[in-house]
């Protein structure tokens, strides 16, 4: 009889201790306990894999978006939406019914085959295909948040880590080859943007290479391969070779995020392409009036939003910064008598759109201190009986405790004042 022991080990007691450290932390910080701690969102039998959203967590998710939009917008790009379920012929022109079939789902409208999209590409390029391009307009970049479908297996799902449906934070940039390095060093300082000032992540590269089963030229390919190359070379970029692990179309770089418990997750990633042009046989019309193929860049910021959401739950440990903090400011009233008081702070905080809930409960003070703390809110107001009279709050940070007493204006100023990318 065979009996299979798994074991780990360490070589000092330090580094054992540290790992049991980083396991309770890890625990701790579960975005699947947070979710439902903080309401979220939650999972059902009903749909496994598929992340239902609730108010709070609709709030960071729209932030997030409303944060990629301006940061899109500022850097060149359009936006577009195209469907979610296609006609099974679009799928096997990609290559994707060849190479990507398991991972996807399939329907029947009025007897012919569709497919629910697991990528927005083939979408995306019937958008280009709708119009004739010249060259001036290169490099035209397309951004889309696309919702998509990819089968796991269930024993796979793991709250919104891996989930069965989510929405890719996609774009495609069609260009010129003479254009691709200066696309790709746009997209990576984007990402360092996003990932290092703006959410404060460490992160590492890693390039991919031609798979086995990969589509196409392999000279195209190997051009492909030195473009993105060139592009970590002339950034001094450092990055980690993966060979034969690139997408079936084309190699590609990928972004991997260390969270602050020393975790890696891989969110962005940039895709050269030169198949897909070729198979649904794309053009421009150059300074020389002839037709050229364009070169398709595929990429992604923040990867899945779902994911990436429950990426920073674990970071943050449920204790979003300011800008994206679902409540707040939280306004805790000792009595009822300061309700007339109460409503009309609310309101002037509302109107210079701060997030506000106030607890009127008929509680003792510290059980709502300590409830807006559990809530991770970033600030309370303490409303009593000095504050009514003087037209003051007091105000509690989640972090640093007191921060005394402030007029209402000043407070208004002191938010102000936090980081915010929006
Ligand atoms: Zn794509």
């Amino acid at each position: 009889m065979l009996t299979r022991i798994y074991g780990t080990a360490f070589g000092s007691e330090e580094e054992l201790k540290e790992y049991l450290r980083r396991m309770e932390e890890a625990k701790a910080r579960d975005h699947r306990k947070l979710g439902k701690e903080l309401d979220l969102f939650s999972l059902h039998q009903e749909g496994p894999g598929f992340p239902f959203f609730h108010p709070k967590g609709m709030v960071i998710m729209n932030k997030l978006i409303e944060f990629w939009r301006k940061e899109h917008i500022k850097r060149g790009y359009v936006e577009i939406k195209t469907p979610m379920i296609l006609d099974r012929d679009l799928w096997m022109r990609s290559g994707h019914w060849d190479h990507y079939k398991e991972n996807m789902y399939f329907t029947e409208i009025d007897d012919a085959p569709f497919a629910v999209k697991p990528m927005n590409c083939p979408g995306g390029i019937l958008v280009y295909k709708n119009d004739i391009h010249s060259y001036r307009e290169l490099p035209l970049r397309m951004a889309e948040l696309g919702f998509v479908h990819r089968h796991e297996r269930s024993g796979a799902l793991h709250g919104l880590m891996r989930v069965r449906a989510f929405t890719q934070d996609d774009a495609h940039i069609y260009c010129t080859p003479e254009q691709i390095k200066e696309e790709i060093k746009a997209i990576m300082e984007l990402d360092r943007y996003v990932y290092q000032d703006v959410f404060g992540f460490k992160y590492h590269v890693e390039l991919s290479t031609r798979p086995e089963d990969s589509m196409g030229d392999p000279e195209l390919w190997d051009l492909a391969e030195l473009r993105l190359r060139e592009a970590l070379e002339e950034t001094g970029t450092a990055y980690k070779l993966n060979p034969g692990d690139g997408a079936f179309y084309g190699p590609k770089i990928d972004f991997h995020l260390e969270d602050c418990i020393g975790r890696t997750w891989q969110c962005g990633t940039i895709q050269l392409d030169f198949q897909m042009p070729e198979k649904f046989d794309m053009a421009y019309i150059g300074s020389d009036g002839l037709e050229h193929r364009p070169v398709m860049l595929h990429r992604t910021v923040l990867g899945s939003l779902e994911r990436f959401m429950g990426i920073l739950i674990e970071n943050y440990a449920g204790a979003f910064p300011y800008w994206l903090a679902p409540v707040q400011v939280k306004i805790l009233q000792v009595s009822s008598e300061f309700a007339e008081y109460t409503a009309g702070l609310k309101k002037k905080l509302e109107d210079v759109g701060i997030r506000i809930e106030t607890d009127l409960r008929d509680e003792k003070l510290g059980k709502k201190i300590r409830d807006a703390q559990l809530q991770k809110v970033p600030y309370m107001l303490v409303i009593g009986a000095r504050e009514a009279e003087e037209g003051t709050v007091s105000v509690r940070d989640r972090s640093k405790g007191d921060l005394g007493s402030m007029s209402q204006e000043s407070f208004i100023d002191f938010l102000k004042a936090e980081f915010n990318p929006l």
